[in-house]
């Protein structure tokens, strides 16, 4: 018989909330972390975004909360997140199921105003959300105090490890009372994540789930070997294929993300960046509008892509293969959600790559079918490119957008073998402008 949000004995605001967001009944990570949470429990849980694990967190938080004393003005629950975007969602989450209850959440992250936050602290708060940085930062200037803290969420804690969080989550968990509950979140567990979950956890219940059905399942993977300096050649031929109508491109660093955001940009493709050194307002709208359609290609590093809850994302593209394997199960994990199906298609070189493929096949105990290289598109990324960072290049339109000579072939025996490369760029720029544009200076960032 399918368990009910009721019978796991939650609070009538809560079922209420519940109703109003049309959840009928709890996913698998909420009917096995739910109880034990509200016994107090410890919480390992082994889930991804996608299997309704915050609600898992924040259904017995708010709950223990509403049933417990406020001990003054300070928070009496903390939750850790990675990233700004994670706390958000977070935030909106334990303020849509926690509306009936009178409980205040204050986030803490950085990209905006500290006295904002501060104040919103001073007021009194239940619950703080925040990313390590600024709430290490309230902590040594004494504006925050964690001493009634008696819950404490981790969320996503192999991405924070990823991101070199490990110190400060080791100084902000020293900083909490040790009589506390923790509720630890992982989509993987790999001997760091697990090593820093026994240091943190006391006799935890384990819960380990997968996603309604695994990637591996919905997903048709694919990687096509290519050398690296035919990559973004082969990228741009991927992308002008009519079915790829939103796609995420991963990108291993911020600058190859902010490269391949140019020249793909330059194909006359709308694509959006997503990655650490964006602003978080950059961030949101190249987000908002890759959700709206406005964009069809959204590049990213793994560290912005985490949480990314965009529904029908045709294709996964990776740029180049992460070094770590649980990353790859997460990064094609953005296609296929909500039931429907996706491709993975990884651009893999006879080098690093290939490496990383064998540790992502041995991972995933799937032999990945190698796929054919895409007809050429017409637009040529010349070898100029690579070096787009240093020296002006050619890069031709498709043909079939326009029919003139180019005037300015860089690389002319090279443009000969690829078809339409006699077409010229659509929209003359000239030299200096396009050198202009390459350093990242004439035009704002691509959304
Ligand atoms: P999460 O794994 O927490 O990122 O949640 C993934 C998505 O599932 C979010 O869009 C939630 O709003 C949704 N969700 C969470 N719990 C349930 C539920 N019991 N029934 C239906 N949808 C849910």
């Amino acid at each position: 018989m399918t368990l009910t949000f009721a019978q796991l004995n939650l609070r009538e605001e809560l079922l209420a909330a519940l109703q109003n967001q049309g959840y009928s009944t709890p996913t698998p990570i909420q009917a096995q972390a739910i109880g034990p949470a509200l016994k107090g429990r410890d919480i390992l849980g082994l889930a991804q975004t996608g299997t309704g694990k915050t609600a898992a967190f924040s259904l017995p938080l708010l709950h223990m909360l509403a049933e417990g004393e406020r001990p003054g003005r300070a928070p009496r629950a903390l939750v850790l997140a990675p990233t700004r975007e994670l706390a958000m969602q977070i935030l909106e989450s334990l303020r849509a199921y926690g509306k009936k209850l009178k409980l205040h959440t204050v986030l803490v992250v950085g990209g905006t105003s500290q006295e904002r936050q501060v104040n919103d602290l001073k007021r009194g708060v239940d619950i703080v959300i925040a990313t390590p940085g600024r709430l290490e930062d309230l902590q040594q200037q004494r504006l925050i105090d964690l001493r009634h803290v008696k819950h404490f969420v981790l969320d996503e804690a192999d991405r924070m490890l990823d991101i070199g969080f490990h110190p400060a989550i080791k100084r902000i968990a020293a900083s909490l009372p040790k009589e506390r509950q923790t509720l630890f979140f992982s989509a993987t567990m790999p001997a760091q994540v697990a090593d820093l979950a026994k240091s943190l956890l006391e006799h935890p219940v384990r819960i380990e789930v997968t996603p309604e059905s695994t990637p591996v399942e919905r997903i048709a993977q694919q990687v096509i070997m290519v050398p690296g300096g035919e990559k973004r050649q082969v990228l741009v031929d991927l992308l002008a294929q009519p079915d790829f109508s939103r796609t995420i491109v991963f990108s291993r660093t911020k600058h190859g993300a902010d490269k391949i955001a140019r020249i793909l940009t330059r194909a006359g493709m709308k694509v959006g960046v997503m990655h650490g050194r964006k602003s978080q307002n950059a961030r949101q709208a190249a987000l908002g509008d890759f959700e709206r359609g406005k964009l069809a290609v959204l590049v990213a590093t793994d560290i912005a892509a985490r949480g990314i809850d965009v529904d029908d994302i045709s294709h996964v593209v990776n740029f180049d293969l992460p070094h770590e394997p649980e990353t790859y199960v997460h990064r094609i994990g953005r296609t296929a959600r909500a039931g429907k199906n996706g491709i993975a298609i990884s651009l893999c070189d006879n080098g690093e790559d290939k490496k990383l493929l064998q540790q992502i096949e041995k991972l995933t105990r799937l032999k990945l079918a190698v796929g054919q290289r895409p007809p050429a598109c017409g637009f040529v990324v010349t070898s100029g490119s690579a070096q787009m960072d240093d020296e002006p290049r050619s890069e031709q339109r498709p043909r079939r957008s326009q029919g003139q000579k180019s005037s300015r072939p860089q690389n002319k025996n090279k443009s000969k073998d690829v078809p339409g490369s006699d077409s010229k760029p659509a929209k003359r720029q000239s030299w200096q402008k396009r050198k202009r544009i390459a350093l990242g200076k004439g035009q704002p960032e691509p959304r």
